[in-house]
C-alpha cells in the first residue's frame, strides 16, 4: 500500500500511517479472492466491481466492491494498482432479504389452501396459484390469459363479477360468495375476498382469493333447514347439557309453558315441576338417560302461570362424533286434552258400564217378575178355555192365551239377555244328535208357516249327525231362526237343513233355514246381530219383535264353539247359516235328494216336507 484515501481509513478502521507499506491483504479476509484480483488486473488492465470481504482493524468483515486498473510508468512499465473501495455491505443484506422474502411469499402462495388469482384490468388471468387449479380442475396454462368471469364463474352469476371489476377499478375490496364452474361444468359455491391490483397508486387489475365453500354451504342450508324445522315445531323441543342445564328451547316452548326464553336458558328443567309428578318416575328418567338410552314418559307438569299441564315428553342422548353424550334432547307434546278427554272417557265408560250392570239386574228382576204372574195368567186363561161355554168365552181366553204366549217369548229373550251380559249362562256341552233337536224346532212352526201360507220344508244329511252343543241353547237358537224365516217372509219358502260337511278343509255341522222373505240389506248384515237393532227400527218400523233374537242366537252358537253367518239379497231371501263342529261318527250319508250316499234306504222321516195353506 503506498497510499490510501481517508474514506479507506473509515471503511477499515486503520490509520493511514498503519496501513502505508503493508501489504494489502492486511485489509482483506480472503486471499484466494485477492489473488483473483490481481491476475484479472493483469490479464485485462482493469476489473469493475468485484466483490471482496474487507476485514476491519477489529475483525469486522464488510463486503466492498472493488474496482482497480492498473498503473504504468512513462515507458510503460507497470507500476501497481489504483482501486476504488465502495462499501455494499448495506445493500448486500438488503437483497438478501429481499430474496428470502420473495422465497417465502412464493412457498406461501403456492402452498396456500386458498385459490388466488391475479386478473389484469380486462379480467385476463395473469396468475393463478395450486389451490385454484386444484379448485376448478384447470392446469395453469389453461388458465393464464383466459378471461376469468368466462372461465370461472356460473354463467347466471357472471354480471356479479362484471360490477366487482367496477369497483375494483375505484379501488374498493369486498368479500362475496359467488357460483363458479369448473372444468367438468360442475358448479360449487365459491367465497371470494377480491382487491384492486395496484401497483404506484394506479390500478391494474384485481386480485382474488377464494375458497370452495360448496360442501360448507350444503351443510349450512341442512343445518337452517334443520333449525328452521326445530323453530317452527308444533311440539316443545329442549336440549340440555349433560347436567340438564338448559340451552336451548324453541319458540312452542314459551307458548306451552309460559316461560321465555331467556327465563329458561341456563336454568335445569326442574323449575316446570308441579311435584303431581312420582318421584321415582325422575328416578327412572334420569337412570335411562345417563345410561345412554332414550326415555319417554308422561310428565304433569306446572305452567309460569300456575296451571298444570300434561306433557308427554321423549328425551334422548346427543353424541359427539366421538360417541361422547354431550347433550339431552327433549321433545315434548302437550297432552293436556288427550288426557282430560282420556279421563272423560274412562268416566263415561265406567258410568256406562255401572248402568249396564244396571239394566241387567233390572232387566233380570223384571223378567222374574213378570214371568211369575204370567204363568199363573196362562194357566189359568187355558182353565177359562177349558170350561167356557160360549164361543165368545173361548175366543177371548184363546186371545188371552196368544197375548201371553207373545209376552212371555218376550219375557224369555229378556231373561236370555240379562244372563249372558251378567255372564250367568251356563253352558253344558255333549255330544248329541242335533238332527232330532232340529226337527223338534221345525215341527214347532208348522201350524204358524200354514197359518202365512208358507211352504216349509226340513232336511237333514244324515240320520245322525253329531255335534258337541248344549242341547238347550241348539234348539232355542234353531228355533230364534225359524222364527225369524216365518216373521219376515210374506209367501214362498222356509227350508230347515241340517247338514254334516265332512271336507279336509273343515269338518263342522251346518244347520242352514232359509227363506224366500224381504232380505236384509248389505249395510244391515252385522248390525242386525247387535241387541235391539232391526233393519226396520222406530216408529216407522214394520215388524214386530224385540230385535234380541239374532243377538241371543249368536252369543249362543258362539258359546258353543260355533259361528252364524248370513247371506242375504233384498227381495229375495235370507239364509242364516249356523256352523258348528262335528263329532265324526262315520254315519252314512245321504244326498241331496235324500238318497243315501251309500245307497241306503232313506228312513221315511229323515226329511218332511208340509205344505201349509191357510184354513
Ligand atoms: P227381531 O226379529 O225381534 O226384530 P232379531 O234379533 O231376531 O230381532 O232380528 C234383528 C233384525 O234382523 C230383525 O228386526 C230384522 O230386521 C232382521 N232379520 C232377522 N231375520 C231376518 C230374516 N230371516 N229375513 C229378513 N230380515 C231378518
Amino acid at each position: 500500500i503506498t497510499e490510501i484515501s481517508p474514506s479507506v481509513e473509515k471503511v477499515s478502521e486503520y490509520t493511514r500511517e498503519e496501513l502505508i507499506g503493508k501489504h494489502v491483504s492486511v485489509v482483506y479476509q480472503n486471499t484466494d479472492d485477492l489473488a483473483k484480483l490481481v491476475e484479472m488486473n493483469r490479464k485485462f488492465g482493469s476489473v469493475n466491481d468485484y466483490e471482496l470481504k474487507l476485514k476491519d482493524k477489529n475483525g469486522n468483515i464488510r463486503i466492498v466492491s472493488n474496482s482497480s486498473h492498473l498503473l504504468f510508468d512513462e515507458d510503460g512499465n507497470m507500476t501497481g494498482t489504483e482501486g476504488i473501495l465502495r462499501d455494499i455491505t448495506e445493500r448486500k443484506r438488503i437483497e438478501k432479504n429481499l430474496k428470502e422474502n420473495e422465497e417465502k411469499y412464493k412457498l406461501l402462495v403456492e402452498t396456500m389452501h386458498d385459490g388466488i388469482i391475479q386478473a389484469d384490468e380486462n379480467d385476463v388471468i395473469l396468475f393463478v396459484n395450486e389451490s385454484t387449479c386444484r379448485i376448478f380442475g384447470y392446469s395453469e396454462d389453461e388458465l393464464i390469459g383466459k378471461v376469468a368471469k368466462d372461465t370461472l364463474v356460473f354463467q347466471e352469476d357472471r354480471h356479479i363479477i362484471e360490477k366487482k371489476n367496477e369497483m375494483r377499478e375505484n379501488n374498493l375490496s369486498d368479500k362475496y360468495e359467488i357460483r363458479g364452474l369448473k372444468k367438468s361444468g360442475e358448479i360449487i359455491w365459491l367465497s371470494v375476498s377480491g382487491t384492486p391490483y395496484q401497483k404506484d397508486g394506479k390500478v391494474f387489475g384485481s386480485v382474488g382469493f377464494l375458497n370452495d365453500i360448496t360442501e360448507h354451504k350444503k351443510a349450512t342450508e341442512e343445518l337452517v333447514k334443520i333449525s328452521q324445522a326445530v323453530n317452527q315445531s308444533p311440539v316443545v323441543v329442549m336440549i340440555t347439557d349433560i347436567n340438564g342445564r338448559i340451552e336451548y328451547v324453541n319458540p312452542k316452548f314459551t307458548e306451552a309453558t309460559g316461560y321465555s326464553e331467556n327465563e329458561a336458558l341456563g336454568k335445569n328443567p326442574r323449575f316446570l315441576k308441579s311435584g303431581e309428578t312420582k318421584k321415582e318416575l325422575y328416578k327412572d328418567l334420569w337412570d335411562t338417560v345417563l345410561a345412554g338410552k332414550q326415555w319417554s314418559g308422561e310428565l304433569h307438569n306446572r305452567k309460569k302461570g300456575g296451571e298444570l299441564y300434561w306433557e308427554y315428553t321423549t328425551i334422548s342422548p346427543v353424541r359427539n362424533s366421538s360417541g361422547v353424550m354431550t347433550h339431552f334432547l327433549a321433545v315434548k307434546e302437550d297432552i293436556t286434552e288427550k288426557k282430560i278427554k282420556e279421563q272423560e272417557l274412562i268416566a263415561a265408560k265406567e258410568k256406562a258400564e255401572a248402568s249396564e250392570r244396571l239394566k241387567t239386574n233390572f232387566l233380570a228382576n223384571m223378567s222374574h217378575e213378570l214371568r211369575t204372574p204370567m204363568i199363573g195368567i196362562l194357566g189359568f186363561a187355558d182353565l177359562i178355555k177349558e170350561l167356557a161355554d160360549n164361543p165368545e168365552m173361548v175366543e177371548f181366553s184363546e186371545s188371552i192365551v196368544k197375548s201371553g204366549k207373545r209376552l212371555m217369548e218376550t219375557l224369555n229373550l229378556i231373561l236370555d239377555i240379562s244372563r249372558i251380559e251378567a255372564d250367568k249362562l251356563e253352558v253344558n256341552t255333549n255330544e248329541v244328535n242335533i238332527v232330532p233337536l232340529a226337527k223338534e224346532a221345525y215341527e214347532n212352526y208348522l201350524a204358524a208357516a200354514a197359518s202365512k201360507n208358507l211352504k216349509i220344508s226340513f232336511r237333514s244329511s244324515a240320520d245322525e249327525i253329531v255335534s258337541k252343543v248344549d242341547e238347550k241353547l241348539f234348539y232355542e237358537s234353531v228355533n230364534n231362526l225359524i222364527n225369524n224365516a216365518i216373521k219376515y217372509t210374506k209367501s214362498g219358502e222356509i227350508k230347515v237343513e241340517v247338514i254334516a260337511d265332512k271336507s279336509k278343509s273343515a269338518k263342522k255341522t251346518v244347520v242352514k233355514i232359509t227363506d224366500t222373505g224381504i232380505g236384509i240389506p248389505e249395510e244391515h248384515k252385522e248390525q242386525i246381530f247387535e241387541e235391539f237393532r232391526q233393519v226396520s227400527e222406530g216408529f216407522s218400523r214394520g215388524f214386530e219383535g224385540t230385535g234380541l233374537g239374532l243377538t241371543i242366537t249368536k252369543k249362543f252358537v258362539e258359546k258353543m264353539g260355533g259361528k252364524i253367518t248370513v247371506e242375504s239379497e233384498v227381495g229375495v231371501g235370507s239364509v242364516f247359516s249356523i256352523e258348528l263342529p262335528l263329532v265324526d261318527v262315520s254315519l252314512p250319508e245321504k244326498g241331496q235328494n235324500g238318497e243315501s250316499v251309500e245307497e241306503k234306504p232313506v228312513p221315511e222321516n229323515t226329511e218332511t216336507e208340509i205344505l201349509c195353506v191357510e184354513d
